[in-house]
Parts: C-alpha cells; sequence; structure tokens
C-alpha cells in the first residue's frame, strides 16, 4: 500500500487513538464562509456561498448548489438525465442534514422528480420521519406539488440500450439485436447511429465506455457560514445499471452523510458499498472529533475500507470512493481511495472549494492508493 508523504507518520502508526480530544480545539479559528463539493460541484458551491452571503439558511445553500447539477441532463451521475438502473428507470437517492437544528431527511429509489435532494429537505423540515423510498416518497413529493416526469434523457437512455445490448452469452448472443446471425462486433456502433441520429461519435464511445464501465458519480456539498452554522447534502442517480431498488449510500444517514454541528461534516462519492462498510461520513466526523485533522480523519476512514480488502491492491482496482470534508473552523479536504480514476486518467482525483470571495475552483484531494 503507498502511502503519501503528507499523511501523517502518527496518524499511520497510532490511528484515532493517537489523537486527544482538546487538539480540535486548540486547532479551530474563527468560522468563515466556505463551501465544499465533489468534482462537480464547481457551481454548487459558488451558489452556496452566494445564498450564504445573501443572508440564507447553510441548508438551503447547499440544496441550491445541488440543484444545478440535478437538473443538469449533462451531468449523467444526478438527477434529470442520471444514467438508469437495469430496467433503464432512473432512481434517485439524497440525503440532507441541517447543523443548527440537528436535523436529517433522506429519500430513497425515488422515481420520477428531478430533485431529490429538495424531497429531502421537505422529509427533514414537515414529518418526524428520516427517511422515505420509493413509491411513497414519490407520492409524498407530489403532495408537496412536485411534479412526476420521465427522467431518462436521450443521451442517458442511449447509454442504458449499449449496456443492454452488451450483454450477451458465451456465443455472443443477445436478444436486444436484430438476428442471432448477426456479427456482433462491427454492428454495435452502426446500430447505435440509426437508432439515435442526433448522437455524435464521441457520445457513442461515451456509452460504449459507461456500459462497459460502470461510472460512479454523485454531488456531495457541505458548507459553513461566518456564525460556524453548517450544513449537508449529497444526492446521486447511484450505481448505473443498479438491481432496481438498490439503495447506495448517499441517502444514508452516517453513510453517505454526516454533520454534526458541534465538529464538521463529511459527505462521499463513489462505490456506496464499499462506503457503507465502515459508515464512511460518520467515522470521519468521530474521527475529527477525537482530534484529527479533516485530512487524517478520511485517510482514516479509506484506510479501513483498504483493510477489507486484506490491503490488496489488486481487488481494489474496480473501487472508486471520494471522501469531502469539512471542520467547524472551516478546515477541509477532498480525500480519495486512489489518485486517479484509472491507469490511464490524467486528471487527479480533486474536489470543488469557494470561501467568501466566490471564486469557485478545483482542488487535489489526498489519497491512499497510487495507480502508476
Ligand atoms: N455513492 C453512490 C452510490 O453508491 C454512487 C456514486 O457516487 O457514484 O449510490
Amino acid at each position: 500500500m503507498a502511502l503519501l508523504p503528507h499523511v501523517s507518520r502518527r496518524a499511520a502508526v497510532f490511528g484515532a487513538a493517537a489523537f486527544p480530544l482538546i487538539r480540535i480545539v486548540k486547532g479551530q479559528s474563527r468560522p468563515k464562509n466556505i463551501a465544499v463539493a465533489s468534482a462537480n460541484g464547481v457551481r454548487a458551491c459558488a451558489k452556496a456561498i452566494e445564498v450564504i452571503k445573501s443572508g440564507g439558511d447553510t441548508l438551503d445553500a447547499v440544496i441550491a448548489g445541488v440543484n444545478i447539477q440535478e437538473l443538469d441532463p449533462n451531468d449523467t451521475s444526478v438527477g434529470y438525465g442520471g444514467l438508469p438502473n437495469e430496467d433503464g428507470v432512473v432512481e434517485l437517492d439524497a440525503s440532507c442534514i441541517h447543523g443548527p437544528s440537528r436535523r436529517g431527511g433522506a429519500v430513497g429509489a425515488l422515481q420520477g422528480i428531478k430533485t431529490p435532494s429538495k424531497v429531502a429537505q421537505l422529509v427533514l423540515s414537515e414529518t418526524d420521519h428520516m427517511m422515505l423510498v420509493g413509491e411513497g416518497a414519490l407520492r409524498f413529493a407530489k403532495h408537496y406539488g412536485f411534479q412526476e416526469e420521465d427522467l431518462l434523457t436521450e443521451r442517458s437512455r442511449m447509454a442504458w440500450l449499449t449496456w443492454k445490448r452488451e450483454m450477451r452469452d458465451h456465443n455472443g448472443h443477445t436478444n436486444w439485436e436484430s438476428g442471432v446471425d448477426a456479427p456482433p462486433a462491427p454492428k454495435k456502433t452502426a446500430e447505435l447511429r440509426k437508432l439515435f441520429p442526433h448522437m455524435d461519435d464521441e457520445l457513442i464511445a461515451w456509452a460504449h465506455e459507461v456500459a462497459a464501465r460502470p461510472p460512479t458519480g454523485t454531488i456531495n456539498c457541505i458548507a459553513l457560514n461566518e456564525k460556524g452554522e453548517m450544513s449537508a447534502t449529497t444526492t446521486t442517480s447511484g450505481l448505473a445499471w443498479k438491481i432496481a431498488g438498490r439503495v447506495g449510500d448517499s441517502p444514508i444517514i452516517g453513510g453517505g452523510l454526516w454533520l454534526d454541528q458541534d465538529v464538521g461534516g463529511a459527505g462521499s462519492t463513489g462505490r456506496g458499498e464499499e462506503n457503507l462498510r465502515i459508515a464512511g461520513a460518520h467515522t470521519i466526523v468521530e474521527n475529527m472529533r477525537h482530534g484529527m485533522s479533516p485530512k487524517e480523519a478520511a485517510l482514516d476512514a479509506l484506510r479501513r475500507v483498504a483493510r477489507n480488502f486484506n490491503n490488496d491492491e489488486r481487488r481494489m482496482q474496480a473501487v472508486d470512493l471520494n471522501f469531502y470534508v469539512l471542520r467547524k473552523d472551516g478546515e477541509y479536504c477532498g480525500a480519495s481511495l486512489w489518485n486517479k480514476r484509472s491507469v490511464t486518467a490524467t486528471t487527479a482525483a480533486s474536489f470543488s472549494v469557494c470561501q467568501n470571495d466566490g471564486r469557485s475552483h478545483l482542488e487535489n484531494s489526498v489519497y491512499l492508493l497510487e495507480r502508476r
């Protein structure tokens, strides 16, 4: 396992027990306006800071931020245009936590509503429940005036159909093609082009890529204001081609999202199942409560993920997992299991940040393992 030089030796050797409770108090400065998000959250962070600066609540700020991505048909990991489940149906998960009131809300496997984070916020504010799923969540959303819509775009439908058609038996046969005698490989792209005349070569290549390697996505956003108030949200279309009804880590309070107003918040993107095996977001916040910095706290959580694979890097190749952390004094980090998504990827694992100046930007995440 390749540990990075900037990982504290002390953290690596002693783990959580080495950090006494007082450290967090000593290290903290005055709170400030800041929003942290996953790499697709540059616009979300800018929006969150805009809302905070105009006097808005931190929860309204992060929800308004992620709504941009939820409504963007080109973000295929979230909301409208998100990649669907194996039946070709988009099912969305979201959660939120409001620091000052210490309340949370979540929805799982919600169909037909473009902005699940807003529905999660209503679960938080209008019910004494914590989570609604499936049909009940949809009915609840409709009671509050949300419109049920088809969330599949032309692009996500093409990607799903490509995935469906590429699943073959060992003779190369699929029911989703015109004839058993059809030569599979050369036909694939040509037929797609016929079915989706508006798609260019780049989009067709993308569809083949996501069909072969279901991507991870999701947006998490955490914000702090000058009064020290914090809130956070995570929203996603989940794992592409999942079994209908599968719920990942994003709507699981304590898994894909956790925030304690006294300490800070954390959220995740990536392979939800691996995060749930370590209750990632809660683990990170508890680590900070016991004195770890955001980086140390997140790397400790990632080490627990690696431990579940007996630190076998080969077995972890297909696992993508990222954390975003904001402490209540404004200290923050992004932390990823791998330094980049694949061996051929040219960009480093990164996350979004925006402070009071409104200049939202990407920063590199710390990481546990290095793809060479
Ligand atoms: N964490 C999400 C899930 O497992 C997916 C993702 O981030 O891509 O549902």
